[in-house]
This record gives structure tokens, C-alpha cells and sequence, in this order.
């Protein structure tokens, strides 16, 4: 049986609870929280792979061409790229792994009874925060409505409408369905919403272009998990598949899913946002399941390691484990290491530094063309990251991301 709401629940604030305090929200401040919780169907156990906080995301004249900075620090992104760090942890191990050598195939497989679930202690960003304006005669529900419009938390995005041809007159609007970039001060983001986000992965899967390239098939959420008193289901069904649901995408490998969705208001957050804690925390904090001798635990601000001197700012020095880079150099270190895959991807090892990371994406030929289809038909209007900052390349001096 997969594991229930307060069991995932649970296993994420303990596991949040047993990190250091530093970088931890002060006594005025809130944050989000999200978790990836791996569950084993075999021995029937559960425990947390990745944690992320965070509240905060960049504006696009602060991105970084080298991939040091982090661009999006939402809760859930943070636990999904803590979650590939884990990943790529598994795929370099020599035993017991999750995931399995295929000799035919000439990738990994995920062992058939691992599963993963996804929780957040709020509403994701964007279109899972916009009610639908359904006129009602049911009471219950319009009773709900002014609990939700008198609750202090009241959900609104703060996301904005995304429109290619043209401004909009207001992007603000909370029309449903629509595709949003995350709010942020100063520059517009170009980092789409969590709702979009967790609607991509639903579809593409979790572990991205880069792992996608190395494992047989893609690793999907089997339940979404929502710990929150203004949540619905409805809407975050909507956010994740249903707005698509009259259209057609049809792939070998990749599905639209239909996770389990659940909502629970029992389960409070310590670091919600509420009277006395009124400041969103700077801080981005990443937990990924590693050894200790990894530094499974960072703190970043502004999309950065904590505590970077002005002067290495612009260095691999500043860059978290789970930044563009760092995930990118795990990649590399993983071909260096698998024969095989370099001979099915036609590299020489003494290429990997000439690689881009676009060059690296392009490696993931069916992931690529999925996605390719699936903006045609479902995300128009997704934002384009300039190419310019794709074009980085592994600084090879630097200490190892896999084995340290
Ligand atoms: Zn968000």
C-alpha cells in the first residue's frame, strides 16, 4: 500500500527538523517546504530522498551563463533538483542502487518497486491558486469560498500570464488554465510557475533532459500531496492535467499521469506563513538522501552558496550542488565513468570538456522530441531560456560532485 499523507507528511518535518539550524527561517519569517518521499513496494517502507525551502526566484538580467546560479528557488524546485542529486548519486553507485544496468538496452532501469511522492506544504504557484469562477447553488461550497476569501492566506497567484504575441492588458488576471512566469523583484522571471512546472514533469517526467538521456524510461509522481487549508483539489487537478484533457499527446514513453492528488489541513507547517511570521525567508535550503562526506545539506541565497565572497562570486565556487553546473558536471563524471553510454552517445572520454550543456540536453533524442510536441500542444506559450546561457561548459579541475 502506498504510503498516506501523514505518513509523507511526517517524514519530510522530521527530516527538516533534524537538519541544523542554520539558514532556517527566523522567528518572524515563513517558507515553504517540499519532498520527495521514495517509497519501496517491496518492504513496504518509506523515507525522504529530497527536501527543499524556498520562496524566492531571480529575475532574468540576473541569470548566469556558466549555470552557477540557481534561477528558481521555489520549495518545488529546489526538492527536484535535490532529487536528481540523489539520483545521480544512485546511478554511480556500484551496489544496491535503485536502479539496475540493462546490457541490452545500454542504460539504467529503475527497479520496478521504487515509487515516488511529492509534497508541498502550499498551493503551487500559478494556475493551481485560481479558483474557477463557477456560479453555485451548493452551499458547502459557496460556504468554503468565504472561508477561503476571510483566511488571512488566501490564495491568489502572484504569477504572471505568459502571451507570446503580444503584452497583455492584464497579466495579472486569474483567468484559469493559463500558462505563468514566477513573480520576482525587478526583472520579470522567465521561470514558468510550479503549477507548470509539476504539469511538465507529469508528462515528461521528473528527472529532466540529462538524466533522461541515461535511464530507460521516464520517473513520474505517483501521488502529489498538499498540506494546506485553502488547497483544492479540483484546481490542482486542473493545474496538473485536466487543462488539457481534450487534447491529444500520444509517445512511446511518455503519459500524461493522473497522480493521486490529497490536501490535508491537519498537518501544520512550523515555518508557514502566518501573524507572527509575516517575512519570507531569503534563504533556499537543498537536502538530497546522500553520505554525509557529499554535504547533503545547503543553504543558498540570491540562488548562490551562503556565505560566497564578492570575489568568488563569479566562480564554480559559488555554485550549488544542485545548480545548473554542478548537476551537469555530475553527468559528465557519470559518462566518464560508463563506457557504454559514451559508445552509444559516439563521445571519446577526452571530448566530455569540449560539451555543452545544450549540446549534452540534445543527447536525450525521444525526451527532446516529446517535448517538442508537447509545447506544440499543451505549453505555447513556455518561456525560452536565451541559448546563451546553455552554452557552459565543465571546468575540469574542479573537485568531484559524485565522489568527493
Ligand atoms: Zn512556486
Amino acid at each position: 500500500m502506498e504510503p498516506s499523507l501523514e505518513i509523507i507528511a511526517s517524514l519530510c518535518f522530521e527530516k527538516l527538523k533534524s537538519l541544523p539550524k542554520t539558514g532556517k527561517p527566523l522567528d518572524n519569517e515563513w517558507t515553504v517546504l517540499a519532498g520527495i518521499v521514495e517509497h519501496n513496494r517491496q518492504t513496504a517502507t518509506s523515507k525522504v530522498v529530497s527536501l527543499g525551502c524556498g520562496t524566492k526566484c531571480i529575475g532574468q538580467d540576473k541569470q548566469c551563463p556558466k549555470g552557477y546560479i540557481l534561477n528558481d528557488s521555489h520549495a518545488e524546485t529546489i526538492a527536484r533538483r535535490a532529487f536528481l542529486r540523489y539520483l545521480y548519486h544512485e546511478l554511480n553507485k556500484d551496489a544496491d542502487s535503485i536502479f539496475e544496468w540493462d546490457h541490452e538496452l545500454v542504460c539504467y532501469k529503475l527497479k520496478q518497486h521504487y515509487e515516488y511522492h511529492f509534497l508541498c506544504t502550499q498551493t503551487p504557484c500559478g494556475d493551481a491558486c485560481i479558483e474557477m469562477k463557477l456560479e453555485t447553488d451548493d452551499d458547502e461550497v459557496k460556504a468554503k469560498r468565504l472561508r477561503i476569501s476571510n483566511n488571512e492566506e488566501v490564495i491568489y497567484t502572484g504569477a504572471k500570464r505568459v502571451n507570446k504575441s503580444g503584452p497583455l492588458s492584464d497579466e495579472m488576471e486569474q483567468t484559469p488554465g493559463e500558462l505563468r512566469t514566477k513573480p520576482g523583484r525587478g526583472k520579470r522571471t522567465l521561470s514558468m510557475s510550479c503549477s507548470d512546472k509539476l504539469a511538465r514533469w507529469n508528462v515528461l517526467g521528473v528527472q529532466g533532459a540529462l538524466i533522461d538521456s541515461l535511464i530507460h524510461e521516464p520517473i513520474y509522481f505517483t501521488s502529489l500531496n498538499f498540506c494546506s487549508s485553502v488547497a483544492s483539489v479540483a484546481n490542482i487537478e486542473r493545474a496538473i492535467f485536466k487543462r488539457w484533457q481534450h487534447k491529444e499527446f500520444r509517445r512511446h514513453f511518455y503519459k500524461p499521469q493522473k497522480p493521486l492528488i490529497r490536501i490535508s489541513p491537519k498537518f501544520q507547517f512550523d515555518y508557514a506563513q502566518q501573524p507572527k511570521r509575516q517575512q519570507p525567508s531569503p534563504n533556499g535550503l537543498s537536502w538530497s538522501h546522500l553520505p554525509d562526506r557529499l554535504r547533503p545539506y545547503e543553504i543558498s541565497v540570491n540562488g548562490k552558496r551562503q556565505g560566497v565572497t564578492k570575489k568568488k562570486v563569479d566562480t564554480p565556487v559559488a555554485a550549488l550542488a544542485i545548480s545548473k553546473y554542478k548537476l551537469f558536471v555530475c553527468f559528465l563524471e557519470l559518462l566518464g565513468s560508463q563506457k557504454e553510454i559514451r559508445k552509444r552517445f559516439d563521445v571519446l572520454i577526452e571530448d566530455l570538456p569540449k560539451l555543452t550543456y545544450a549540446t549534452c540536453k540534445q543527447l536525450a533524442k525521444k525526451y527532446q522530441e516529446a517535448w517538442q510536441q508537447l509545447k506544440y500542444e499543451y505549453f505555447e506559450q513556455w518561456t525560452r531560456k536565451p541559448s546563451k546561457l546553455l552554452e557552459f561548459k565543465w571546468i575540469v579541475q574542479q573537485t568531484n560532485c559524485l565522489r568527493s
